[in-house]
């Protein structure tokens, strides 16, 4: 199976422990999902679709995908723009994050209809997320709505990762339509319950899932932090337990590799909840790390 994820990648700046100094990485929801899945499944292509700039950090990040096993044919280049950056500080062990990521060339992933169109044709399952539905102009996030509803009818499969993030909007009413507009293009939908709850006022894990399959998702996925997963695929309903961690490090990616697991699983067509199992296994390696991108073991 091919795997196309679409989104944005940043530069990351972490603190090393010495002041004023940090590491570059680079990181982004979809991506990381890109990069977890290259680890669980590296005999299958994943590619990546963004857009990046000409100068030397793109290509960095450029090189970043191939050196994780992702291929980057289509990534797009926008030669008067770079990459998105973000820093993260630490106080008393708790993490921000600052964002310069207004002017990425990634805001201009979708502008192009038949570079999207020959992506999708290449894959058989793309994976899109809020996030990349934030970053876009309204005409681009039509175009690649479009191009999602044109390729699911032409027979692949398309898995969506709402990923809420209020600050990426600019009214809270534009993100819930825009997400619910994604949701509709999409056979599988991996939320997240807290942020769920926060702006769509579900009031369990189950009236998350009941919204997305009334949006048309035929499998949804609820994550819930801790507590347990709640799916639907069709009219079966279940939950599978989360198992309980002795200590959690950092859950940047928590979701994102998550999502990954349940991806390979699809495509090694795993029953769903022991592929939400895997997925728990999988997420809780990655919150006993630091960093989004954590060495696991497959
Ligand atoms: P997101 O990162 O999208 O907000 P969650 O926080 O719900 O997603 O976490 C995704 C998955 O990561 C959970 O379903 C679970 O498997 C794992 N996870 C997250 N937090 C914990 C925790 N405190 N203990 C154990 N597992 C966790």
């Amino acid at each position: 199976m091919r795997f196309l994820a679409i989104g944005e990648c940043m530069a990351e700046l972490a603190p090393t422990g010495e002041a004023r100094d940090y590491s570059l990485g680079f990181a982004g929801d979809t991506f990381n999902t890109a990069w977890y899945l290259a680890r669980l499944r590296p005999e299958n292509a994943v590619s990546f679709f963004t857009a990046v700039g000409s100068d030397p950090i793109s290509q960095q990040m450029r090189d970043a995908f191939r050196e994780s096993g992702i291929d980057d044919s289509h990534v797009q280049t926008v030669p008067d723009r770079t990459v998105g950056l973000y820093l993260i500080s630490l106080n008393n062990g708790e993490r921000s994050f600052s964002y310069w990521r207004g002017q990425s060339a990634a805001r201009q992933l979708a502008n192009d209809p038949q570079a999207l169109a020959e992506a999708m044709d290449a894959a058989d399952l793309i994976y899109f997320s809020g996030i990349t539905l934030a970053i876009l102009s309204s005409a681009s996030r039509e175009t690649l709505l479009t191009a999602l509803r044109d390729a699911r009818a032409s027979g692949k499969t398309i898995a969506f990762d709402p990923n809420l993030r209020p600050r990426l909007w600019s009214a809270p009413s534009e993100m819930t339509k825009a997400v619910m507009q994604g949701a509709a293009v999409s056979d599988i939908a991996l939320p997240s319950f807290e942020d769920e709850a926060d702006w769509f006022d579900d009031a369990n894990p189950t009236a998350t899932a009941d919204r997305y399959a009334a949006a048309g998702a035929t499998t949804i996925v609820v994550k819930n932090g801790g507590d347990p997963v709640c799916y639907r695929q069709g009219d079966t309903r279940g939950n599978v337990e989360v198992p309980a961690l002795s200590c959690v490090v950092d859950t940047t990616a928590a979701g994102d590799s998550f999502n990954a697991a349940i991806l390979a699983g699809i495509e090694a067509n795993t029953p769903l909840p022991e592929s939400i199992a895997q997925a728990c296994r999988l997420a809780g390696q990655v919150v006993q790390g630091k960093g989004a991108l954590v060495p696991v073991q497959a």
